[in-house]
């Protein structure tokens, strides 16, 4: 057996190494004893934030009633049914055949042992108990694929150890003050995880857990992975916005990569910003997310001065009968639905065009024209719509038909895309809607809507649009499967295909609405994304696509008022439309009202210290209605 040296020359060498690396993540976990599965017990942990308990096994304590209330378990024996388990130079060899990330190895001073447990199983993370263990661990030069964890009790003791090169700490009973004292101690950044979002994507825990564990690991983490703080707001939930620190509402989880300071730089010198620069900004959290809104105000107001637009148009929906299995899709009523709320409907084309009528009577300019996808339609159906719609009303702009709608048309009635989309332009078809992209990344598509049109499909109808000069907005749907990758990969495409075509008007990010989602309701998805996660949408829209999309927009449908009016400050310049009748959001259990009239939009956009315009779908045409109330 080797023990360690008690002062070996090259480990002080390490050491002095990482006392100068700064600008470091160091995530931390807030995880203690189990001591009892009664309800009141395990409601005061939930309440003083800790998310893992550490279960022994002569407590004999009911597991189910700890995993209900969403806390994560590690135990020392494979008789326990938790979520991870420690494993020590006696015992390793019994958990041979399990996940090696599920397994947290307390090393001992045998280094032997230690490289043999190491090498052989890779745990996915180390537990030391003192600073040679770390540095040893430091030093060792196989690719690792472990992270390094210690218990800390104190804040000299912690910054000891981040000092030292430490990748987690975790913390026992330790308040939110003294979390903010050591944050505030250095220039390193701490950020919360959980025990299973530190080691696991979504794909990667789809496979590997329970239903039920995927469901909690879903429940506690963001979309970034961070451990997701409590909170009654949600988009869709009808709430107030969160109390926020300037945007950011999650204050006690800082993370920065360390390339932060020069993508700013670049942003600042006008320097496009690369798709890898964005997954650092998106990988933003606590107090720097300000810093990006903030600049993104700033180049809003470069493009936009204090404009804020908004347009009048009316929504028609005309059926939720829908052939497709959209898993997170409320709004469509078909057999494959889980959630028969309302009844299947389908309205036919004169009332679609009566509708029509009466929406350019109350002054709107634009019709938006989407729905499920219904057995009985095919491109003829859509035809005929936008043709006895211009009929009545030449001048009525029609928004309308998603990607998806467009090639289901075209392939029902034997065309191609392009000749589809000729015949709906001559028939008066003037823009497409950006919806049905949901997520531009066939990994989270495969299990979101898996039979919906591909990225690669979604992005083609676009590119064959615009090449025909109609133009189309861009969305997004995010915080329900999704990770930032894909955010990414949605955002590269989006920008992309704006360089080739200049077609793309706008940008709306749609928080997915989890309540009335069957996804959520099956225990498949998060609650939607946090508020922090939508301010940085937001502002990375602005910042990512600055001199390729000048509009970026917030769906007060999804945010409330409160929620679409702080964004105004974030790099966004439009609220969107009026909507009479919107019916998607709420069918996902969305608890914001159906319209907001023009009032409401002065007076939201008055309250924030900007100016109303009203514009008309393309941007082209604006009528200041400063001082104006029309009802
Ligand atoms: S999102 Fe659209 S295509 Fe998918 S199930 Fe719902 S209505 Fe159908």
């Amino acid at each position: 057996m080797i023990k360690f040296l008690k002062k070996p020359i090259i480990l002080l060498i390490q050491m002095d190494i990482q006392k100068f690396n700064s600008n470091r993540n160091i995530s931390f976990l807030r995880i203690r004893p189990c001591d009892s599965d009664n309800e009141i017990y395990l409601n005061s942990r939930k309440k003083e934030g800790t998310s893992s308990f550490v279960v022994k096994d002569d407590l004999k304590l009911n597991l189910n009633n700890i995993h209900n209330k969403n806390f994560q378990t590690i135990s020392k024996t494979l008789d326990i049914d938790s979520d991870f388990w420690f494993i020590d130079d006696e015992n390793w060899k019994e958990f041979n055949s399990l996940n090696s990330k599920r397994l947290i190895y307390t090393i001992s001073d045998n280094k032997e042992e230690a490289l043999e447990i190491l090498s052989r199983l890779k745990p996915g993370v180390v537990l030391v108990n003192n600073i040679e263990q770390l540095s040893f661990l430091s030093n060792l030069n196989f690719n690792k694929s472990f992270y390094t964890a210690k218990y800390v009790n104190e804040i000299e003791e912690a910054d000891r150890y981040i000092n030292n090169g430490i990748d987690s700490i975790w913390l026992r009973d330790w308040s939110i003050e003294d979390i903010n004292k050591l944050q505030n101690l250095s220039d390193y950044n701490l950020y919360e995880t959980t025990l299973i979002s530190s080691k696991f994507s979504i794909n990667e825990a789809r496979q590997e857990f329970s239903k039920e564990t995927f469901t909690r690991f879903l429940l506690t983490k963001d979309v970034r992975g961070y451990k997701r703080m409590e909170t009654n707001w949600y988009p869709g939930s009808g709430q107030n916005i969160p109390k926020l620190k300037n945007f950011s509402f999650n204050n006690i989880s800082n993370f920065e990569s360390k390339e932060f300071a020069e993508i700013i730089q670049k942003i600042q010198t006008n320097e496009e910003i690369s798709d890898e620069d964005l997954k650092n900004l998106f990988l933003t959290s606590g107090s720097k997310v300000n810093q990006i809104a903030n600049i993104a105000n700033e180049l809003n107001i470069q493009k936009n001065g204090d404009r804020v637009t908004f347009v009048k148009n009316r929504n028609i929906n005309y059926t939720n009968q829908c052939y497709y299995k959209c898993g997170f899709c409320g709004f469509s009523k078909g057999p494959h639905s889980l959630n028969l709320k309302e009844k299947p409907y389908s309205i036919d084309i004169e009332e679609v065009v009566e509708r029509t009528i009466e929406a350019y009577e109350m002054g709107a300019s634009e019709v938006c024209l989407q729905g499920g996808i219904h057995p009985d339609y095919t491109g003829n159906f859509y035809l005929e719509m936008v043709t006895k719609i211009k009929e009545k009303l030449p001048n009525m702009h029609i928004h309308g038909f998603t990607p998806l709608e467009i090639w289901q048309g075209a392939e029902t009635i034997g065309k191609s895309v392009e000749e589809y989309l000729i015949l709906l332009k001559d028939a008066g078809l003037n823009t497409l809607p950006g919806t049905a992209a949901e997520i531009l990344d066939d990994r989270i598509r495969e299990y979101l809507c898996p039979d919906k049109i591909t990225s690669s499909q979604w992005g083609y109808v676009m590119e064959v649009a615009h090449g025909l000069g109609i133009k189309s907005t861009a969305t997004i749907m995010f915080g329900h499967i999704d990770d930032v990758d894909s955010w990414v990969n949605h955002f590269s495409l989006i920008r992309r295909i704006q360089k080739n075509t200049n077609g793309f008007t706008e940008v709306v990010p749609l928080p997915f609405v989890h309540m009335g989602s069957p996804i959520f309701l099956q225990g498949k998805s998060m609650t939607g994304p946090t508020w922090d996660e939508i301010v940085l949408i937001h502002s990375l829209a602005r910042i990512y696509f600055n001199n390729s999309i000048n509009n970026i927009q917030a769906s007060w449908v999804k945010l409330g008022h409160d929620g679409a009016g702080k964004l105004l400050h974030a790099g966004v310049n439009d609220l969107g439309g009026t909507l009479i009748n919107e019916n998607i959001s709420r069918a996902s259990g969305a608890d914001h009202g159906q319209e907001t009239t023009q009032d409401q939009f002065i007076d939201i956009i008055s309250s924030e210290n900007k100016t109303p315009y009203l514009r008309n779908t393309l941007y082209t045409e604006f009528s200041n209605l400063e001082n104006v109330k029309q009802f």
